[in-house]
């Protein structure tokens, strides 16, 4: 293929796929760990993306204790079951399917997160976004939708979009924004051969998670139930269910392109400012 070809092409296709892997997180929750593995450490500005489903109460009772963050977001998106959240500024909620809630612990945060069952099914997604140095350290904020608040299209195939953030090419626009790194957070739902086509910012982080059903990206690589695939280059990805009906998550967003230092619940650019956090902590200055 010439490159004048090559540059005709717009749109993504998969450059890496992984199922993740098992870990266990909170007081003994279990759960796959898809992003923030040996195998993929982060898609710059996504630090981490876990997925917990269980239908055994066992598996995730013990819920997330009390526990701090700072330096990013956290977005927890519900497919079934209910996460009750508090934090050390009073605030309550409870997360229910379909709802999403994107919490920017900034300077600092102190909350727990306890699933509640639902006819003993609990499933749903934690992501975490990176925010650039100038808003790490910026006041905690919550946006936070139910199900009916969120964006839902309804397809002429009988599919159907849930946004939560970013605009399809149809129009539909999620209710979550951020101005920095311009986020798409869709949850997308197809009938057998449905195609869906979105337009996803050259150069932006992109990524695809197969939650049911498996879908083909671009012309000829096919995504597996459960896997999360990364996107290549482009303009715009279209993603077709195979033989079954589908349904996926779609979230990308422009990268921040800072250093990273990890320290379990904080984010920062340095050791020393993990180290501060760990500090800060232990002495309440949160
Ligand atoms: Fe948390």
């Amino acid at each position: 293929m010439t490159n004048t070809q090559h540059n005709a092409q717009p749109s993504r296709q998969i450059v890496y796929s992984t199922p993740g892997m098992p870990a266990s997180d909170g007081d003994g929750v279990k759960m796959t760990r898809i992003i923030g593995t040996p195998h993929l450490d982060m898609l710059d500005p996504f630090l981490m993306l876990d997925c917990f489903e269980s239908d055994q109460p066992q598996d995730y009772i013990g819920g997330f204790p009390d526990h701090p963050h700072r330096g990013f977001e956290t977005v927890t998106y519900m497919l079934a079951g209910r996460m009750r959240h508090k934090d050390s500024m009073g605030n309550e909620g409870v997360i229910a399917a379909h709802g999403v809630q994107w919490m920017r612990a900034g300077k600092g945060i102190v909350h727990s997160e306890m699933p509640e069952q639902e006819s003993g099914l609990l499933k749903g997604f934690q992501l975490w976004v990176n925010l650039p140095s100038k808003d790490k350290m910026c006041e905690p904020a919550y946006q936070e939708f139910v199900a009916n608040d969120l964006a839902l299209q309804m397809r002429e195939d009988g599919g159907q979009v849930r946004v939560v953030a970013g605009h399809t090419n149809e129009g539909t626009v999620g209710p979550v924004t951020r101005e920095d790194i311009k986020p798409i957070f869709m949850d997308v739902n197809l009938p057998a051969g449905g195609t869906f086509t979105q337009a996803i910012k050259a150069g932006d982080s992109a990524f695809i998670y197969a939650i049911s059903g498996d879908v083909l990206v671009g012309d000829e690589q096919v995504l597996c139930t459960r896997q999360l695939g990364i996107l290549g280059e482009g303009t715009s990805v279209t993603i077709t269910a195979c033989e079954t009906k589908a349904q996926f998550l779609l979230v990308a967003a422009t990268p921040i392109n800072e250093p990273v230092a990890r320290g379990g619940p904080f984010v920062m650019n340095t050791k020393e400012q993990v180290m501060q956090a760990f500090n800060d902590y232990r002495n309440n200055r949160f």
